[in-house]
């Protein structure tokens, strides 16, 4: 069952007298339980990809779909409103608001939603193993412990979709394995999971690696793949 759809995605930016194209005509399928790994150079459009997946950036042309919903191609407030149902986005650390708690950043994921959640932030919390630390503020967490709050909130809608731009780049090789086996259980529970990383661990861990070159996607077929150094 494809959950994650992209087609013919281009992104087109102007900045003055600059016109870059960030995506030429990318199109993926993301399946229940697969868990693919995006990699490429920096400037290759990857973090540009991420956005337009999760309906944080429209692309230019070209389609998403989640959940079988188009989620491009809408006004904002639609797109979030999609996003919340459907789509888990973990950024590092960055997707914790500072002045709330860890329990405080779950309950206001949910909050967009609506309706009552699926999962409990206490059980969300219990699942991350950051049980006893739902009233800590961001900045007294380890790295290790952001991780798992970072995780806890993109899991908050139990989302069919799950996407992680660089989610170890700043983590030690502990705290790595321990982001990538949470997302490996995600998977195992039927999400469908987009890494964008440049982590040989990652990629080794990917179902299927999808490589981007100047705004232009190829699939390298495992066991024959190059992973970046
Ligand atoms: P990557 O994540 O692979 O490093 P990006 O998606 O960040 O690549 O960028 C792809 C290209 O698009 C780069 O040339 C970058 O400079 C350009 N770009 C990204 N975001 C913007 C923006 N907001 N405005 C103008 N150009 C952008
Ligand atoms: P990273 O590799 O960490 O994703 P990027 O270089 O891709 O960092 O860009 C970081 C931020 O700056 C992104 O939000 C991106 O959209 C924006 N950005 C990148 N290139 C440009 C650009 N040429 N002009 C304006 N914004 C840009």
């Amino acid at each position: 069952d494809v959950v994650l759809a992209a087609r013919e995605l281009y992104r087109f930016y102007r900045a003055g007298e600059e016109e870059t194209l960030a995506l030429r005509g990318v199109s993926l399928r993301v399946r229940q339980g697969e868990t693919v790994a995006v990699v490429g150079p920096s400037g290759a459009g990857k973090s540009t990809l991420l956005a337009c997946l999760a309906g944080l950036d429209e692309p230019s042309g070209g389609e998403v779909r989640v959940a079988g919903v188009r989620i491009s191609h809408r006004p904002e407030t639609e797109r979030s409103r999609l996003r919340a149902r459907h789509v888990g986005v973990l950024l590092q650390s960055r997707n914790l608001l500072p002045h709330l708690t860890v329990h405080g950043n779950i309950r206001l994921a949910q909050h967009a939603l609506r309706g009552r959640p699926a999962v409990t932030a206490d059980a969300l919390l219990e699942q991350v193993g950051l049980g006893r630390r739902a009233g800590a503020l961001p900045r007294q967490l380890s790295g290790g412990e952001l991780a798992r709050a970072g995780l806890a909130v993109a899991l908050a809608n139990s989302p069919a979709v799950l996407l992680a731009d660089e989610p170890t780049g700043e983590l030690d090789g502990h705290t790595e394995q321990l982001v990538l086996r949470m997302l490996r259980d995600r998977a195992a529970d039927g999400c469908a999971v987009l890494i964008v990383t440049h982590s040989t661990e990652a990629v080794r861990g990917a179902d299927r690696v999808i490589t981007l070159n100047d705004g232009r996607a190829h699939e390298e077929h495992k066991g024959t793949a190059h992973t970046k150094e």
